[in-house]
Parts: C-alpha cells; structure tokens; sequence
C-alpha cells in the first residue's frame, strides 16, 4: 500500500482520536481508493454517484435482471473519498455524538469499503432507507438468492466480527 496514503490516514486518524488499536480491534482492512470512477445513473436522493466500471457495469446488470423479477433495486449510496468519510465523522461530533458511537456505525476513514467504488447501499421502495427491516423487502431475498451471481455479496452480516452494526443494505461487488 502507498506509504504516503497511509501517513495520510494516519494523521486523519490522529486528528479525530481514533485509538491506533482501531485496525486491530475491528478487523477492518484498509481500503484504497480506485485509480478509475464512472458517474452512474443519480441516486435515490438525485445526488451523483459513482463506482469503478466493473462495480458499474456488475450493478447495471443486476438492477435490470431484478427487475424483469418485478424488484426494484434503489441505490442510496456507492463511492465515498476518504475526505468525505472525515466530513461524516465531522458532523456527527458537531452534532454531539461520541467517537465510539460513531465508529458502531461508520468506519473510520480509510476502513470504509466505500472508498473502493466497489461497494453499494441499496435500498427498496417499500423500506426506509439504511434500516435493519431492509431485510424483510422482497428485494432483499432477491439480493440473498441472485446478488452472487453479479459478484456481490453483503459484508456486514448480522453478528459480524467487525463491530460494525449489521448492514443488509451494503453489498459490494469483487471481480
Ligand atoms: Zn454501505
């Protein structure tokens, strides 16, 4: 991995407080960001989007085989920078949230797959967005039984070893 990247989160992490047994405490790997990103369809908020072309052309594929299956597949959220991932971190302790309650839901910068361009939040008409009961949606029981066959699968089960709260919406694409 880059040194300089790593210096990079490094001091990130040392400005926020994040203990420097993060990484081994959670498991989490160190993501990098992608040398090449396409903008994508815009999300379910209208805001721009991308992911690496693989991750786009994966997602193109799997969005349209589930809706000839009647599903829709909305994406809430695909490729973040490191420096976005600090601005969320920003705001939730402005907003008076604790470094620890925070880490329960984001990763610290530099361990969130989003920085990939290979992972996606999906959401469903029917679901409020980014909640647990995603995983009643028929569009979730689709993702259980064809997302595989796209090349995606969900990094956050329930009970994961990462302290990260369960995620059925987080699917990520690998080649
Ligand atoms: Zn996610």
């Amino acid at each position: 991995m880059d040194p300089q990247y790593v210096g990079r989160l490094r001091a990130l992490h040392a400005q926020f407080k994040i203990p420097e047994t993060y990484a081994a405490q959670t498991g989490l790997p160190l993501y990098e960001e992608p040398d090449e990103l396409v903008e994508t369809e815009l999300d379910f908020y209208g805001r721009e989007q991308r992911l690496t072309p693989g991750a786009f052309a994966a997602w193109q594929a799997m969005q349209e085989s589930a809706r000839a299956d009647g599903i829709s597949l909305l994406m809430l959220s695909a490729y973040r920078s490191v420096d976005y991932q600090c601005q969320i971190l920003r705001r939730k302790l402005d907003a008076g949230q604790s470094l620890e309650q925070i880490l329960q839901v984001n990763a610290a910068p530099g361990f969130s797959e989003h920085h990939t361009g290979r992972a996606i939040d999906i959401g469903a008409p029917e679901c409020p967005v980014l909640e647990e009961r995603f995983e009643e949606t028929t569009a979730f029981a689709w993702l259980q039984s064809n997302a595989a066959n796209f090349g995606f699968t969900l990094t956050y089960p329930r009970d994961n070893n990462c302290g990260i709260t369960y995620e059925p919406w987080h699917w990520c694409f690998s080649a």
